[in-house]
């Protein structure tokens, strides 16, 4: 892995226990890439090399990369996963997008509707939205008392790593944007016609416990970032940054698994086709 990839990882990984403070931590990434013009072209790069590498995972069958999205409304969750995964190949990808749970779903415990989603071996599933919405929505609305949230700190934790012991690797990703970047782009959504389907009323409820919402994501990026599942933060405000970003460690990720073309226990000079 290039040293620049390595040093991009290094700088955007919340180290286990470190303290984020999302005010002063950089939601524009300036200084990460250079130009936007040759980051735009490098990202188109690496989504063809994310297809190739997925063709390996899909090929091994032997494990799966799941991939996390979490972040404010407006922070571009969709439009990385278009970005990031837009060449790769549809049957080695599940994208679960998670709304606010059914009565069916909130019968079991929040892990199990999660659980049942995690990708396949040999492919990649991404979360739109995930098991920490179990701890950001209670918190940030004050719906669960603290000590119930507490422990689902160690509970994701706990379930990650079982994911990890059993051939998953997990990447978690906060799309990062300042307030004043999601105003605007809430506003896009009221002004532009092919837009307003976007807008949720309720996105302004949310909006208002901004600063609520901020400390439940600090929270859990000190609690839940462990050496076998980190949590990155990424500058969302500018979308090619955020791209690049996430596209350079999902490649570095998929690079360090390696997989492998498994080796067939025969000769293919065995064989005529005729
Ligand atoms: P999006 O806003 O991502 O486009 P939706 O509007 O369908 O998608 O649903 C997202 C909403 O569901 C968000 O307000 C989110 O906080 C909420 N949600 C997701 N998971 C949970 C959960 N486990 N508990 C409560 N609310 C949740």
């Amino acid at each position: 892995m290039a040293n620049q990839v390595r040093e991009l990882i290094e700088k955007l990984r919340v180290k286990p226990g470190d303290k984020v403070k999302l005010k002063a931590s950089d939601a524009d990434g300036d200084g990460l890439f250079k130009d936007e013009a040759d980051t735009k072209a490098e990202t188109l790069k690496i989504a063809a090399q994310v297809n190739e590498l997925q063709d390996r995972l899909y090929a091994e069958r032997q494990r799966s990369l799941l991939v996390v999205l979490q972040g404010m409304d407006t922070s571009g969750k969709d439009g990385t996963i278009r970005s990031v995964f837009n060449t790769t190949g549809p049957i080695g990808i599940a994208v679960t997008a998670f709304g606010r749970p059914s009565e069916r779903e909130l019968a079991h415990d929040y892990l199990w509707r999660v659980h049942a989603a995690c990708p396949r071996r040999g492919t990649i599933g991404i979360f739109n939205r995930s098991h920490y919405e179990d701890v950001l929505v209670p918190r940030a609305h004050k719906l669960l008392p603290k000590s119930t949230i507490d422990e689902r700190y160690g509970q994701i934790n706990a379930f990650e790593k079982m994911l990890t012991e059993n051939g998953t690797v997990v990447l978690k990703f906060m799309l990062h944007i300042s307030a004043d970047k999601q105003a605007e782009r809430l506003q896009e959504r009221l002004d532009e016609r092919e837009k307003n389907w976007k807008f949720n009323p309720a996105d302004l409820e949310d909006r208002a416990l901004w600063e609520d919402f901020e400390e439940a994501y600090e929270t859990l990026l000190e609690k839940c970032s462990t050496e076998e599942a980190p949590w990155y933060v990424i500058p969302a405000d500018h979308k090619w940054v955020r791209n690049a970003a996430v596209g350079h460690i999902v490649k570095a990720t998929l690079e360090d698994m390696d997989p492998k073309y498994p080796k067939p226990d025969w000769k293919p000079s065995d064989f005529k086709v005729v």
